[in-house]
């Protein structure tokens, strides 16, 4: 079980009071190292979703003033530096990446509230300098009303950092349901939230039944936007939920990022980059890297590079020093991946660095594997992967490259390594995704905004862009 001071409470928290499940179930969280039970959370489901909104609704009746939020969001970036290993061990034992990198993950986090602080003179009212009909033309942005936020497992403080950021900042109160797999690290956010004393029903925290959880957030008319990461499928079932309310929608879904090396890059830093880039959290995240597309002649000596990494990556318990990969997050994550990696093989693929994955005991522990001789028509390029496995394919040709890297109904990011730049600007121009590193793999971060093109969803986060998701723009026509 886990022990932690941030933890007191291991409660869903509705109009400023910690509260339990009305039927008194819940739901064990179990750390995906070792397979144990960290603790049992409340199954909540519309009855306190319903609470939640109502409370969040009433809050409403006493807006803050631009000074209020952004002490509030300097506050909560505060909190997250000051708690930061102890929210990363959180994140750790019910996620399982890496300790540093769940450290990392808090850091990244409060970088969203202190964009927002920063930058949240952009929300104050824009008074137009054309006098159109001799009148005075004033654009307020208003909050939208209350927000619906939910988040996945894979960054459980940072994906929801880059909502509630920006809904604070907007001055909208929020229902929150985290991923049933990572609640911990949702509920040591509120204890610290708990501490800087805003108003109730502000922030309100439910967990359990996702589907009853979302019905009430679709079709409850006080909710105006809710803002939704995970995946398509469940993005698809929102548009639909959400279609006969009319709400605002923002989506952040899933990706199958291509990563394009050309004869002429540097490949030991294409390489480096790669590692970073495909390894953070086992490969499960949705800027990973999906498919490897080097040219022909650059592939052999390209692949030498990639496996001399991957042989040196350390797998185990994110908790112990030196491990760069910890294990997925369930039994259901291992055998889709391993489905990917079988199914390449079958049908012709060779493995070049990994060996056949052990059946899991305790932990889901999936070694980091190199695959080449892959084509595009195989599982593993064309859907998620979403684990430590990297697809070689080759290419010959710069226009072909440019077809097959859209060929996805995803567009959320994609990654070209190549020392010349008019081709680089030939090609990044030409590809239909809403993050590009062009000889970095870099992902997003605070300042800029991110987001996805075509299924990948719509609407973005970070930057200015993110700071008006949640406002509704007011023109006001003073005669
Ligand atoms: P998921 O199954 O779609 O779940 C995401 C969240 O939605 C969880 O909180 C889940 O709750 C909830 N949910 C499930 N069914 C729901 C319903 N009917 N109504 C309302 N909420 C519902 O995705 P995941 O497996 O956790 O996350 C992996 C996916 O997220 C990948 O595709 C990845 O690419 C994507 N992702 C995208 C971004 C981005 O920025 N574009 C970032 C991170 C991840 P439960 O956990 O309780 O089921």
């Amino acid at each position: 079980m886990i022990d932690s001071p941030l933890l007191k409470h291991v409660q869903g928290y509705i109009n400023g009071r910690w509260v339990g499940a009305q039927s008194g179930q819940t739901l064990a969280v179990i750390n995906p190292a070792t397979g144990e039970t960290l603790s049992p959370v409340p199954l909540m489901g519309q009855a306190e979703t319903r609470h939640a909104v109502e409370a969040a609704q009433a809050s409403r009746i006493q807006p803050a003033s631009i000074e209020q939020r952004k002490q509030w969001l300097n506050q909560i970036a505060d909190l997250h530096i000051e708690h930061q290993k102890e929210l990363g061990r959180i994140i750790t034992l019910e996620n399982g990446k890496p300790w540093k990198e769940a450290q990392a993950e808090a850091a990244y986090a409060a970088g969203f509230y202190r964009y927002c602080a920063a930058h949240i003179e952009k929300l104050k009212p824009r008074r137009l300098q054309e006098q159109p009909k001799n009148h005075t033309w004033t654009v307020h942005h208003r909050p939208a009303g209350v927000v619906g936020l939910i988040t996945p497992w894979n960054f459980p403080l940072a994906m929801i950092a880059k909502k509630l950021s920006a809904a604070l900042a907007a001055d909208c109160p929020s229902v929150i349901k985290p991923a049933e797999k990572t609640p911990l690290s949702m509920i040591a956010l509120f204890s610290l939230i708990d501490q800087i004393g805003l108003p109730a029903g502000k922030v309100n925290l439910v967990m359990g039944h996702a589907d009853q959880i979302g019905q009430v957030l679709c079709e409850h008319p006080a909710v105006r936007v809710i803002s939704f990461t995970g995946s398509t499928r469940v993005g698809k079932l929102l548009i639909a939920a959400t279609a006969p309310h009319i709400k605002k929608l923002s989506l952040e879904l899933g990706g199958n990022a291509p990563f394009i090396v050309f004869d002429d890059a540097d490949f030991d830093h294409a390489a480096d980059h790669l590692i970073q880039n495909k390894f953070r959290g086992a490969g499960q995240t949705c800027v990973c890297t999906n498919r490897v597309y080097v040219q022909q002649s650059a592939a052999e000596a390209f692949t030498k590079k990639v496996v001399s990494r991957v042989k040196t990556l350390k797998v185990g318990n994110g908790m112990e020093e030196g491990v760069g990969i910890g294990p997925l997050i369930d039994r259901g994550a291992f055998d889709k991946v391993k489905g990917y990696v079988d199914g390449a093989l079958s049908r012709g693929a060779t493995r070049v660095a990994g060996q056949a994955p052990a059946a899991p005991q305790g932990g889901c522990f999936f070694p980091p594997t190199v695959l080449r001789g892959v084509t595009d028509e195989m599982p593993c390029t064309r859907e998620e992967i979403f684990g430590p496995v990297v697809p070689i394919i080759e290419f010959d040709e710069e226009k072909d490259i440019i077809q097959r890297a859209n060929a996805t109904e995803y567009g959320l990011a994609a990654y070209v390594f190549t020392a010349d730049l008019k081709r680089a600007d030939r090609v990044v121009g030409m590809l239909q995704f809403g993050h590009v590193g062009l000889n970095t793999g870099t992902g997003p971060t605070p300042e800029a905004p991110f987001g996805g093109m075509k299924q990948s969803g719509f609407g973005r986060e970070g930057g200015h862009e993110g700071l008006f998701e949640f406002t509704e723009s007011q023109t006001i026509a003073y005669g």
